[in-house]
């Protein structure tokens, strides 16, 4: 039975940001991004991750709306 769980968990997109092409759907923590805001006052986008397009890890950035 899977429920829906209401939680800090958000579905987001991952796009690359050196082919555009669109890479991951992906969920993060809400709260992870918060406690690194309030600890080096950075965000945690864009990440570095390996694009298939490009065949190394490039900065990916948060898409707007993934729906
Ligand atoms: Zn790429």
């Amino acid at each position: 039975m899977a429920k829906a769980k209401k939680g800090p968990r958000q579905p987001i997109g991952l796009q690359c940001s050196v082919c555009k092409a669109f890479g991951y759907v992906s969920t993060y923590n809400k709260n992870n991004e918060l406690l690194k805001k309030q600890t080096s006052g950075e965000s945690i986008f864009p990440i570095n991750k390996y694009c298939k397009v490009c065949r190394k890890r490039t900065p990916h950035r948060l898409m707007k709306k993934l729906k």
